[in-house]
Parts: structure tokens; C-alpha cells; sequence
């Protein structure tokens, strides 16, 4: 006689909005619902502190993965060569491969976080087929507004990381926009200094690995350059924005997020 393994339902978190007002959704609807974050070890000190309160408030373990080897030890084997937008080897190896391993040939239903209002979204997540796909905000038609009222009734808010970026993820993270960046400085230049080092220049061939297209840290963070990037964010920002009256934290992010192509398992 076999024993059978019992289904999972795993709500997965990645520190971001849309994801803990699922997990906080998804509470007492699903028996044994699990919650995982995978853990590249390279997030913002806001993402664990915002995931422990979520903890407090969930009353249950959030499960931290991690990959076998760092994002240093990755890094060295590929020569310096960094993830970008087009080679995602980071989602690959530091979220989804720890989430595939963690779940192994168990059945499992996974719970993402998109909403209904941003079907456009499209990502990376597990195409186990053992590992199936829900999207309940999309359902239940929860759209950002139904996000930002589950957060304040529940006492979490936004996470604090929303002050001067629009999405969670490594603080490293090469979606970011280059405001963001000057984000990173003024929050945590030893961040901001860390993810400097990992870029790397031959001066014989002049070959860049940068974070941000066509522009190092180094040149970034002049201030010549900082006053042009904030400024070009103003306009931008300007030309997205509604009446005042109806501006909130959450529509000013609007428009990052509907450009992004990123990794759904990071930004949610
Ligand atoms: S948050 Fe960005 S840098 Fe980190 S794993 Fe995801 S895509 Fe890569």
C-alpha cells in the first residue's frame, strides 16, 4: 500500500505588495496554506522587516529559501557577467529553482498574486507540471485599490521600501528605474556601494557589465547626473500625473509597473 502525499497550497511572497494582500486574503479560505518567500539574500533590509509583520499578522512561519550557492559564488562562475533584463539568470537560480526543489515532485497549487487589473502582466514563474497556477485576485476581480484596503485593514500598509521604489526584488535589481537607484543611495548607500562592485570594465576591450543600460553607479551617482535623472523623473512623473486631489502613492506607481516586463516570483 502507498501512502499518498497531500496536496500543498503554497501562497508565494516575494516582499511586495500584491503577494502579502493575497496571503492575507487567502487566510482561513485555504486549510493549510504555506507561505514561502525565496530569499536571494540580496533583498532590502525593508523586505524582512515588512515579511516578519506579515508573519505576526499571518500567525504562521513564512518559510525562507534559498539557493545551494550565494549570488557572489553565481556571479563568480559567470565571470562578472551580471543578470540583465535578457539574461534573468538570478530569477532562475535564486527564486525558482530553490521553489521547485522545495516543492519536488509533490502536488502543489500555487497562489499568485496578479490582480485583475493588470492582465497584462505576463513572467517568469515554475512550469512544473506538478506545480499549478492559481491567481485568485484575477477571480475575484481584486484590483489595486482591494490591495491597498486589505494592507491598511490589516494594520501592514505598504511596505516602507515604496517611499522611493516601485516594486520589491534585490536591492540590486536591474528593473529598477534609475531614479530608483539614486533611491538606493540616499537609503542605503552601503547598498548602493555594494552593487557598484559587482560592476566590472576591461580597459583593454571596453567591455561594461553595468546594472543600468548604458550608465555605470560610478557615473550615476555624479551630481551632475543626479540632478538630470531627478529632473527627467519629475517630467515624466508630471506628464503621468492626474489632479492632485486624486494622487496617492500607489497611482504615482502606476505607470512603473505597467511598463515592466519583470519576474513575476520577485515583483508581486
Ligand atoms: S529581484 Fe531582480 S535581480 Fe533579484 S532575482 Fe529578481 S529579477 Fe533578479
Amino acid at each position: 500500500m502507498t501512502s499518498q502525499t497531500p496536496v500543498r497550497h503554497i501562497v508565494s511572497l516575494s516582499g511586495g505588495k500584491d503577494s502579502t494582500a493575497l496571503a492575507i486574503y487567502l487566510r482561513g479560505r485555504i486549510p493549510d496554506l504555506e507561505y514561502v518567500f525565496c530569499d536571494t539574500g540580496e533583498e532590502l533590509p525593508e523586505t524582512y522587516e515588512y515579511l516578519a509583520k506579515l508573519e505576526v499578522f499571518l500567525g504562521k512561519e513564512i518559510k525562507k529559501l534559498k539557493a545551494r550557492q550565494s549570488f557572489e559564488d553565481m556571479l563568480k562562475a559567470r565571470g562578472g557577467f551580471l543578470p540583465s533584463g535578457q539574461v534573468r539568470w538570478c530569477t532562475e537560480y535564486l527564486k525558482i529553482k530553490p521553489f521547485e526543489e522545495y516543492i519536488g515532485d509533490s502536488s502543489c497549487h500555487n497562489y499568485i498574486g496578479i490582480r485583475a487589473d493588470e492582465l497584462h502582466r505576463k513572467g517568469y514563474i515554475s512550469t512544473k507540471p506538478n506545480i499549478i497556477a492559481h491567481y485568485p485576485f484575477i477571480e475575484d476581480d481584486i484590483k489595486k485599490e482591494d490591495v491597498v484596503r486589505i494592507l491598511d485593514e490589516s494594520g501592514l500598509g505598504l511596505p516602507a521600501y515604496y517611499e522611493w521604489r516601485s516594486r520589491s526584488g534585490c536591492y540590486f535589481c536591474f528593473f529598477q528605474q534609475k531614479n530608483e537607484w539614486l533611491g538606493l543611495l540616499k537609503n542605503h548607500s552601503e547598498l548602493y556601494e555594494k552593487a557598484e562592485g559587482y560592476e566590472k570594465e576591461n580597459p583593454e576591450t571596453g567591455e561594461r557589465y553595468t546594472w543600468s543600460q548604458k550608465e555605470s553607479l560610478k557615473e550615476m551617482r555624479s551630481p551632475e547626473r543626479q540632478k538630470a535623472i531627478l529632473e527627467e523623473y519629475e517630467h515624466r512623473r508630471a506628464r503621468q500625473q492626474q489632479p492632485k486631489s486624486n494622487l496617492t502613492l500607489v497611482t504615482l506607481f502606476n505607470a512603473e509597473e505597467a511598463n515592466e516586463e519583470s519576474c513575476l516570483i520577485c515583483h508581486l
